[in-house]
C-alpha cells in the first residue's frame, strides 16, 4: 500500500485535533469538496499572478507558495476521501495500476 494511506490517517487525527479545538462540528461532503475545489482555484490563482498572464504587476511567486498550496489541495483531497470511507493509498495504486495498462 502507498504512503498515501499512513498521510491520510495523520491527517485524519490532526483533523480530529482541529475540529475538537474549533467551533466546527461537523464537515459535510459537500463543504469538503467545495473547500477542495477552493484549493485547486488557489493554485491556478498563484500561477495567474506570474507573468505573462500578470503582465502589469507580476508577483514573485515561489516553489515553496506553490507546495503550500498542493498541500492544501491533498488535506482537502483527504478529508473527502475520509467522508467517503475511501482508502487514498488504495484508491491511486489501483489507479497508477490502471494507467500502467493502458500505457504498456
Ligand atoms: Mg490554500
Amino acid at each position: 500500500m502507498l504512503e498515501m494511506s499512513n498521510v491520510q490517517a495523520n491527517l485524519k487525527k490532526l483533523r480530529t485535533k482541529w475540529v475538537e479545538n474549533s467551533n466546527w462540528t461537523q464537515v459535510t461532503l459537500f463543504d469538503a469538496i467545495a473547500f477542495l475545489s477552493t484549493e485547486v482555484a488557489e493554485v491556478l490563482d498563484l500561477y495567474l499572478r506570474t507573468q505573462p498572464y500578470e503582465r502589469n504587476n507580476p508577483q514573485s511567486v515561489t516553489k515553496d507558495d506553490f507546495g503550500e498550496e498542493l498541500a492544501d489541495v491533498v488535506i482537502m483531497a483527504c478529508s473527502v476521501a475520509d467522508i467517503l470511507d475511501i482508502d487514498l493509498g488504495e484508491a491511486l495504486e489501483a489507479k497508477m495500476n490502471k494507467i500502467d495498462r493502458k500505457y504498456s
